[in-house]
């Protein structure tokens, strides 16, 4: 039996991850971009939640918690970091924001949140030494952590792959074949035909327009614009959990918060697109403006100018529902929609996998998974040098001297890690920025980018002029300047 999943953000890597494991299934990933973890996965704030706020009842808030429990053990797995750092909501002393912290506490406690109590100023004030005195109250929460979620969706395509899995980018589904109310197969844009016997759409902000291909109704995307800026890791020491103002009708609000690599973010804003429009995810002078004041009521101070280092923006795929949309069809009977996986998506990102491969799809196939019996289920350590003792970095160099050539210096990510994340199957400069943090500091790849070209261009046996930022169009040099 052959399952097709198009979308390798966090939920179509997970899902084939898990396909990968049965002995029944052969399983397929098509991803339209050039690389894994690229769409909605990309630009978010990396929580994983713990699960106190999505409304009880909803399948987000049930998916959320459960996944909370699987993170710890994934990422091990899939050696991606994973740090519970803990998140705080703050509060004024204010009784509508303190009344908003037990109403939080109370549906944390319905959802089966773990870890969550509310806290006064004096333990607020050490944990969090560079909150704003405004703040007496906290719902503090210590199952709340932050991860690399392209990472996930990288190393889990990985495993599928080593476990048998084929995994197709660069290559988006553009058609199909439905015979007898079953989709028969997929069309990708080269024209490649795969035999399905049953798609996973999990397409992120796409899955209305892949939906439609198929003949089959979602409810209606609205795109909700998150804004962030990301600090130096300069910044790095005046925080140490995830900060939430008291959350509003607009969503979580505008935090502050620590990265897996020690720097700093800032945002999101939540703004709705009054079209869809998936492609933007530019900035504005406001928005970016709002995340700085919301930032530095927060923290005071935190926003300096000489630390912010890089703005984004990412698109949840949000509905007026306000839930996830999971759900096999009921017309085309071998399509599962992954849908509306807006916040807290990443989060639940393994309960998601848990719930289409044990469930959905036994359900609507009527077969009962066979393990297979020997699978990779681990990745094997990648060494990151910024993380080993200088010793251990002295051996690693005398045994392979390209261990101390370090490319990236504000990441110090060395030649050695670059080579090896180009094959494990980065193809551009971007892929191996998300594979080693390689571009990610603070000159933004601006010294190292050339240099990582260069080698992209070496490694992958192609011309410098053929090199690319990330997708097919993107490229960094248009010719030589001299013959
Ligand atoms: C601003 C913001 C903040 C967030 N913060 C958090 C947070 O802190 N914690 C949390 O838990 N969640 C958070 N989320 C939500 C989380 O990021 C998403 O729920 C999650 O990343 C969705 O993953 P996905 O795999 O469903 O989608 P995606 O990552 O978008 O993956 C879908 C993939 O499908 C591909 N695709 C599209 N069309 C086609 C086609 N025709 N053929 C083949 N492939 C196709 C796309 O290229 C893409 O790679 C946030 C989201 C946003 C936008």
């Amino acid at each position: 039996m052959q399952i097709v999943v198009i979308g390798g953000g966090i939920c179509g890597s997970l899902i084939l991850r898990k396909l990968s494991a049965l002995r029944n299934v052969s399983a397929v990933l098509v991803e339209a971009k050039s690389d894994l973890g690229q769409g909605v996965t990309k630009a978010n704030s990396a929580i994983v939640h713990g699960g106190y706020d999505d409304p009880h009842g909803t399948v987000r808030a049930a998916l959320c918690v459960k996944g909370n429990d699987l993170f710890a053990d994934l990422c091990e797995e899939l050696n991606v970091p994973f740090k519970r750092t803990g998140s705080l909501v703050v509060a004024r002393d204010n009784p509508d924001e303190i009344k908003k912290l037990e109403e939080l506490l109370e549906n944390g406690k319905k959802n089966g949140a773990r870890g969550l109590r509310i806290i006064g100023k004096d333990e607020l004030k050490k944990i969090e030494p560079n909150l704003s005195e405004d703040y007496k109250h906290a719902l503090h929460c210590s199952s709340a952590g932050i991860t690399e979620p392209w990472m996930i969706a990288i190393a889990a395509a990985n495993i599928g792959r080593m476990n048998g899995a084929r995994v197709i980018t660069g290559d988006p589904v553009t058609g199909c074949n439905i015979s007898d109310g079953h989709v028969e197969d997929i069309i990708l844009e080269s024209g490649t035909r795969i035999t399905a016997d049953c798609v996973i759409n999990a397409t992120g902000v796409h899955y209305n327009e892949v939906a439609s291909i198929f003949g089959v109704v979602t409810p209606p995307v609205k795109l909700r614009k998150g804004q962030y800026i990301l600090l130096d890791k300069l910044a790095g020491g005046m925080i140490k959990s995830i900060i939430f103002p008291t959350p509003s009708e607009e969503g979580k609000g505008k935090l502050v918060l620590p990265t897996v690599d020690r720097g700093v973010l800032l945002g999101p804003t939540s703004e709705r697109l009054d079209s869809y429009t998936p492609d933007d995810v530019a900035t504005s002078d406001k928005g970016l403006r709002d995340v700085i004041d919301a930032a530095d009521s927060l923290v005071p101070g935190i926003s300096r100018y000489n630390w912010i280092i890089k703005s984004f923006a990412g698109l949840r795929p949000d509905t007026d529902e306000r839930d996830f949309f999971i759900k096999a069809d009921d017309r085309v009977k071998n399509f599962i929609t992954v849908g509306a996986i807006r916040s807290p998506g990443l989060t639940a990102a393994p309960a998601i996998a848990e719930l289409v491969v044990d469930e959905l799809i036994p359900q609507i196939l009527e077969f009962s998974a066979e393990p297979k019996e020997r699978i990779v289920t681990r990745l094997p350590k990648t060494e990151k040098i910024n993380e080993l003792p200088f010793k251990e970095i002295a051996r690693m160099i005398d045994d392979d001297p390209l261990h101390g050539r370090i490319v990236c210096q504000c990441n110090e990510v060395s030649e050695r890690e670059i080579i090896n994340a180009i094959r494990e199957g980065a193809k551009t400069i971007d892929g191996v920025k998300f594979r080693t943090r390689a571009g990610f500091g603070r000159c933004q790849g601006s010294f190292c980018g050339w240099r990582i070209a260069q080698i992209l261009s070496r490694e992958l046996g192609i011309e410098l002029s053929e090199v690319r930022l990330n997708e097919k169009d993107a490229w960094i040099l248009n010719g030589k300047v001299r013959p």
